[in-house]
Formats: C-alpha cells, structure tokens, sequence
C-alpha cells in the first residue's frame, strides 16, 4: 500500500521536527499533495494516525490541500485539471503540457511546546 510509505516519510519529518523545536507534542500537519500521486487523503490520515501512536506526533491532524493537474495548452494557456488529462479542459486540444500535480510536501507544521 502506498499511502503507508507516504505515511511514514511524514511521521519521520513530523518527529524530526519535533526533536529540533525540543516539541512535546505535533498538533497538525499541512500538506500539499499533487492528485496525480494517487493519494485517498483519508486512507492517508488513518495510516499516519495507526504510525503515530506512541509518538509525539500521536493524534496530530493532517491538513490535506490537493494540486491540481496544471495543464498548459498553448492556444488557451494554463487550465487545472482534478485528475490525468491528455487534453486541454478548455478546447479539448491534445498538444498540451503537463506541469504541477505531482507534488508532496509538507507546508507546515504546528507544535506544542
Ligand atoms: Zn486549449
């Protein structure tokens, strides 16, 4: 399962964190997650939760902001697609350019010190 591994990287960034703000507790997590990862927010926040446990990150909540597709056409420039497209949202063109999607970040993170 994929989210797991996301899941994981997330809890380690979340803990290291932590660890540099000598925080006893991880309140919430904002994160940037491109559609194109193919990631189900919730099945995200129920692995990161179960991870958790234990840590100081324990019941922290995940903040989940999609990106969407950008999708550059050149006769009606840049468009935002939910999901994959081969085409543009605007004309239907297929000579467009797929930019953006696929990031996974964290944006911030609150602490309780
Ligand atoms: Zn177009």
């Amino acid at each position: 399962m994929h989210e797991l591994g996301v899941a994981s990287e997330i809890l380690d960034v979340a803990l290291a964190e932590a660890g540099r703000h000598a925080a006893k507790k991880v309140t919430s997590i904002r994160l940037r997650v491109g559609v194109l990862r193919a990631i189900e927010p919730e099945n995200l926040s129920f692995l990161f939760e179960h991870l958790a446990r234990g840590t100081p990150a324990e019941g922290a909540l995940l903040e989940i902001e999609e990106e969407p597709v950008r999708v550059e056409c050149e006769a009606c420039g840049v468009s935002e697609a939910p999901s994959f497209t081969v085409e543009c949202p605007r004309c239907k063109g297929t000579g467009v350019l797929l930019t953006g999607g696929d990031s996974l970040s964290i944006l911030s993170l609150d602490v309780d010190a």
